[in-house]
């Protein structure tokens, strides 16, 4: 994967001991080797454990049932990590939308969003948000913590029993700003990379852009796509979308992205939220062509999905039709996004803590 490792060393717990213990879920096959050797037992463990974890799913150490009898019993309180489902909700379109219980009771949200030949989840990387997005259900909804790189991984190994079927792609698009928890981020980029087997290319970080975090981000040389929330073509209605915009400004933003193609060679989605009469007009269009001409990119159009808090509107489809054309004219690679789940208000940005 990187040259850099991501994750630093051995910090899997001990058993017997109270401190907090940081849940298994998460670790490489090595990592549990060296743990289970740690206890005193033969290194072929960690590898029967890393097989249990990641592709039977077992949910507490005593279920092991190649493990010896009294091993078992010594190690059964330690963690792995896994969550329980709360709630789940089916739309109409087969996508599904889960409210996951963590170990301290905080409710995260998940989507599973079958296609013919994918099965894409959507995970959480925060409960709740801090960057109050005007147009996003999650922020309305304020910010509790991070979670940790296994409450990630869960989250992909939960959608992919659920389903009975392999997950394909995860984007980290679900509630929270994933490189404000950038650590855990990157940590569960590789377990799911390596441990639950999904190609680099089909993980996908979605930012709205913390500054200095997508040049770090990009030092990692991974090959997992970045998306970028832009959503407006210039700073003035950028602002008005997104308070962090004002401490971090368009320009800067699009320097470091720039700056993240040379470092990686790879090209940037950017994404926009089109909100009728608000930033979808022609002009709009030609602004943002004007913005990304000669960069590696791509744009992707998320049309408004409603929310309660906000009285945005969907533009109709000739309006989106028209932006596509100006785009397309001007050589800018373009797509729509047209949200999946949205009757189990399960789509981009209408995810929130609650049925
Ligand atoms: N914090 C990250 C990832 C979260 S949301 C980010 O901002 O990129 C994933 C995408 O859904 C973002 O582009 C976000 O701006 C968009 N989104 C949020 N609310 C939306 C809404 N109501 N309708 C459509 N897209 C929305």
């Amino acid at each position: 994967m990187s040259a850099t490792p991501l994750v630093s060393g051995l910090d899997l717990p001990i058993p017997g001991k109270t401190q907090l213990i940081p849940p298994l879920l998460g670790a490489s096959v090595t990592d549990l080797s060296a743990w289970v050797q740690q206890q005193g037992q033969p290194a072929y463990r960690g590898k029967q454990l890393h097989e249990w974890i990641y592709q039977k799913g077992v949910r507490s150490l005593a279920d092991i049932s190649v493990f010896p009898k009294q091993w078992r019993a010594e190690v059964a309180e330690i963690p792995i990590g896994r969550s329980t489902i709360h709630h789940r909700a089916v739309a109409p379109d087969g996508t599904i939308k889960y409210l996951l219980r963590l170990a301290d009771g905080q409710i995260i949200e998940t989507v599973g969003i079958p296609t013919e030949k994918r099965l894409t989840v959507c995970v959480s990387t925060q409960v709740g948000c801090p960057m109050a997005c005007d147009f996003c259900a999650t922020g309305k909804g304020g910010y509790t913590r991070n979670l940790g790189r296994h409450e990630i991984v869960d989250q992909v190994l939960t959608v992919q029993e659920d389903f009975q079927q392999r997950v394909s792609h995860v984007v980290f698009m679900g509630m929270g700003e994933p490189l404000l928890n950038t650590e855990n981020v990157l940590a569960s980029l590789k377990s799911l990379n390596q441990d639950v087997g999904i190609g680099q290319r089909s993980l996908t970080v979605s930012t709205v852009g913390i500054r200095d975090r997508i040049r770090q981000f990009a030092q990692h040389h991974l090959q997992v796509t970045l998306a970028v929330s832009l959503h407006a073509p210039n700073q003035a209605l950028r602002e008005k979308l997104i308070p962090s915009a004002r401490p971090y400004p368009l320009e800067d933003l699009l320097t470091e992205c720039r700056e993240y193609v040379e470092i990686t060679g790879r090209r940037v989605t950017f994404e926009y939220v089109l909100l009728a009469g608000f930033n979808d007009l022609p002009e709009h269009a030609w602004e943002l062509a004007k913005c990304l001409r000669g960069f590696q990119s791509h744009v992707n159009l998320i049309p408004y999905n409603p929310i309660q808090e906000v009285d945005y509107k969907r533009p109709n489809r000739d309006r989106i039709q028209a932006f596509v054309n100006v785009l397309k004219q001007q050589q800018i690679a373009v797509s729509v996004r047209y949200s999946r789940g949205l009757e189990a208000d399960a789509a981009c940005g209408q995810l929130r803590a609650s049925k």
